[in-house]
């Protein structure tokens, strides 16, 4: 790096609002550190030169120990529903946005530390993060990029050489990541609670400049954002079910703005498709199994719009219909993208009526036949033609089922007609070969935290930066065996 040049080059825009939106913090010294992983695509798509510094520096960086010309390390405030229950004040307790970045494509993007010491929002917490959790975030959201789907990202991974204590002693890490911002519904619900529409009115437009900036200017500022985030989220829940992800805390302080997938916790893919699935330790009515998340969706758009109330009418009645009548847009917004999801899936290029009910009996058939989510739809190209049909059918317990099913579905394809080549190509698209499956990632981790060996972190990562290719390795596209398999998953925090 040429002297006087600094590696990251920040232009920061949150730090610029009220100080009563975060606390200026500086981040806790870690004893040694230690480079895990650096995210090198990342990094250049941010306009950091990943070969500026040696591992040992970058190390330093991200642990927290050298702070870069040009950050404002602050936690931000926000308050959130967890679990359905309001909770006034959370905030980063764990995390510091170190500052923005604007990426080689024009975008701003926050840079956050998580796991890099107490902040005033630490309440009894530690404020560090365990590697494994570290690990599991860092390959679970990237295998999200990897899939299309919108996410936070990972720019580095590092090691404290410091203990964290959980249930037991860990070895302590940061996470550096990456978001096209880190407003959540819950930085609404702080300032709603504390009946602050000045704070509010500079968060509506703070976000529409970094999310939505043609909405500038609008004279509805607060009610076309609130449509622009429903249409985002439901894109996004829309393509989480279409992989068979479950995020597994779905608590308004976990719920971007941006539209992207935030704080990989106890999130899982499932193995065999399950409409009630539910993985993490924590969630025990179920509240964000998989089957439920649209509905989740729905109810943090609604307490979003409940803090928007004050902005979009002086009228609280009239202000209340026109939030009603907004949220109300949002079933229908999701059905249109989970079938757009769905027809990529089964190869659908044109629209018919019953195209739900074709979508909804395959997954009825799965449910009942324990068939493989990702397995089943990977074989559905295949299974145009008859003869090519075992890898799918092959995944239920009663293949006839699968055998019945496809007729119907064949039949369908028969009447659109069309190009069987693009089909095909569409359906690749749609259906990943290879998704994080929970027993593989446990193994990565389990073994990178209790050996200090990242080999199979990195041999998974590699083979999830690339979902839709058929990996050389089949054991990472298999289901787990019976004594491989994962129940729970556990935010680790
Ligand atoms: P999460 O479940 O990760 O969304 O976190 C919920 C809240 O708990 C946020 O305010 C976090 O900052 C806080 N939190 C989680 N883990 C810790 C920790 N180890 N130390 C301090 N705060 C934490
Ligand atoms: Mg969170």
């Amino acid at each position: 790096m040429p002297p006087g040049q600094q590696p990251i080059s920040f232009d920061n825009s949150y730090a610029r609002l009220p100080e009563r939106f975060f606390a200026r913090q500086p981040p806790a010294a870690a004893p040694r550190p230690r480079l895990v992983r650096l995210n090198a695509a990342l990094a250049q798509e941010l306009g950091i030169d990943p070969g500026a510094m040696e591992a040992d520096a970058w190390a330093e960086l991200f642990a927290g120990n050298a702070l870069p010309e040009g950050a404002e390390p602050l936690a931000m405030a926000y308050a959130g529903h967890q679990f359905g229950n309001l909770v006034p004040q959370l905030g980063d307790g764990r995390a510091l946005l170190l500052g923005e970045v604007v990426d080689i494509h024009g975008h701003r993007r926050d840079i956050q530390l998580k796991g890099s010491g107490r902040t005033p929002f630490s309440r009894m917490g530690d404020g560090r993060a365990a590697l494994g959790p570290v690990l599991r975030e860092y390959l679970v959201s990237e295998a999200m990029h990897a899939l299309g789907i919108p996410t936070t990202r990972a720019l580095a991974a590092v090691t404290t050489g410091e203990p964290v204590f959980r249930e037991e002693r860990l070895p302590g890490a940061v996470l550096a990541r990456v978001a096209g911002s880190h407003i959540r519904v819950g930085t609404f619900q702080f300032f709603a609670i504390r009946r602050d529409e000045e704070a509010l009115s500079l968060l509506v437009a703070h976000t529409i400049t970094r999310h939505d900036p043609d909405l500038a200017g609008t004279p509805d500022a607060a009610l076309a954002l609130l449509r622009r985030v429903m249409e985002r989220q439901a894109r996004l829940v829309a393509a989480w079910m279409g992989v068979g992800f479950i995020h597994g805390v779905m608590n308004t302080d976990n719920f971007a703005l941006s539209g992207e997938t935030i704080d990989y916790g106890p999130c899982a893919f499932m193995d065999a498709y399950h409409p009630g699935r539910v993985f993490s330790s924590i969630d025990h009515q179920g509240r964000y199994a998989y089957g439920n998340q649209p509905r989740i969706a729905n109810w943090n758009l609604a307490r979003l719009a409940e803090t928007l109330l004050p902005l979009i009418d002086t009228d609280p009645d009239r202000a209340l219909e026109r939030a009603n009548e907004a949220i109300a847009a949002f079933p229908s917004l999701y059905e249109q993208a989970h079938m757009a999801v769905m027809r990529a899936k089964l190869g659908l290029m044109t629209e018919e009526p019953g195209d739900a009910a074709l979508a909804e009996a395959l997954l009825e058939a799965m449910a009942r036949n324990e068939a493989d989510f990702t397995l089943t739809f990977a074989g559905l190209s295949g299974a145009i033609s008859p003869d090519g049909a075992e890898a799918a059918r092959a995944r239920f317990v009663n293949p006839r089922e699968f055998d019945t099913w496809a007729e119907g579905w064949r039949a369908r394809l028969a009447r659109e007609g069309g190009d069987e080549a693009a089909r095909r190509a569409t359906m690749a698209r749609a259906n990943p070969q290879v998704i994080p499956r929970n027993h593989k990632v446990e193994e990565a981790l389990a073994t990178a935290v209790s050996q200090e060996d990242f080999g199979p972190f990195e041999r998974l990562l590699s083979v999830l930066e690339r979902p839709f290719d058929s990996p050389e390795d089949p054991s990472f596209t298999q289901p787990p065996a019976a004594s491989e398999r994962v129940f729970r998953t556990f935010c680790g925090t």
